[in-house]
């Protein structure tokens, strides 16, 4: 089994879907007492976030860097996974190691339906600068700009004062449904919404495990659900 380093902590909330679902599914699909070689790093989330707020990214890159390396060069990790979006804002620094990008992995779930544009919801950073929106488009996806100025603070302060503190608001639930529903109707023509943070899916009835949600043709991908399932097969492998 090939052993995978995850970098985690931002959210934990979200990092402990990581590690019991890579290991649950590895279970499940290697048998025995099989679970997975993993090594979690996990770092203090504040330290992350003060940078975030004084846009150092150059620091965030240089800590980032830090950690892939230990991974890679000292607990001889084969793959690494940075277990949040916003933070691939830096992953072309990374660039050398094995890194499994966040990205990659959820185009590959919207090519298996044939889904090509969609809409990306996620932090501010996300959302708003093109790092991901241009990984997303190096895989063959086409991401429609939908999103009002309103719907990008909304979706923000529910993930960084609801989700990453592990409250999961009725309000916030229905709002991000509705604007799903919205979206879907709305004209884009779009084939699916990608909840790009690893925190959205604890806002949905039923998490997406495995491959996606499908209602009447528009489907949901989940980045958490898409990076687990790569993770998983990259450890098989
Ligand atoms: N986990 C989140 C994401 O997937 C947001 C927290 C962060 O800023 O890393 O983007």
């Amino acid at each position: 089994m090939k052993r995978i380093g995850i970098i985690g902590g931002m959210s934990f909330e979200s990092t402990a879907h990581y590690y019991e679902r890579i290991n649950r599914q590895i279970s499940e699909l290697a048998g025995g007492f099989c679970s997975a070689d993993l090594v979690v790093r996990s770092v203090n989330f504040q330290k992350y976030h003060d940078l975030m707020d004084k846009d150092d990214w150059a620091t965030i890159s240089l800590r980032l860097l830090l950690e892939t390396s230990n991974l890679v060069d000292g607990y001889k990790c084969d793959y690494v996974a940075i277990a949040t979006n916003t933070m691939h804002k830096v992953a072309d620094e990374l660039y050398g190691y094995p890194l499994v990008h966040i990205g990659d992995c959820v185009a590959e779930k919207c090519r298996e339906v044939g889904a090509k544009r969609v809409a990306l919801l996620g932090t501010r950073f996300t959302m708003e600068e093109d790092f991901m929106k241009k990984r997303l488009e190096a895989n063959g996806l086409e991401v429609v700009d939908c999103l009002k100025e309103d719907d990008i603070h909304k979706i923000d302060q529910i993930i960084f004062e609801d989700l990453c503190h592990g409250r999961v608001m009725s309000d916030a639930k229905i709002y991000l449904q509705t604007l799903c529903n919205d979206l879907i109707s709305g004209g884009y023509d779009l084939d699916g919404v990608i909840l790009g943070c690893t925190e959205l899916e604890m806002a949905l009835d039923e998490p997406i495990r495995n491959r996606y949600l499908e209602r009447d043709g528009f489907y949901l991908f989940d980045t958490t659900q898409a990076h687990v399932d790569k993770i998983v097969q990259l450890s098989l492998s």
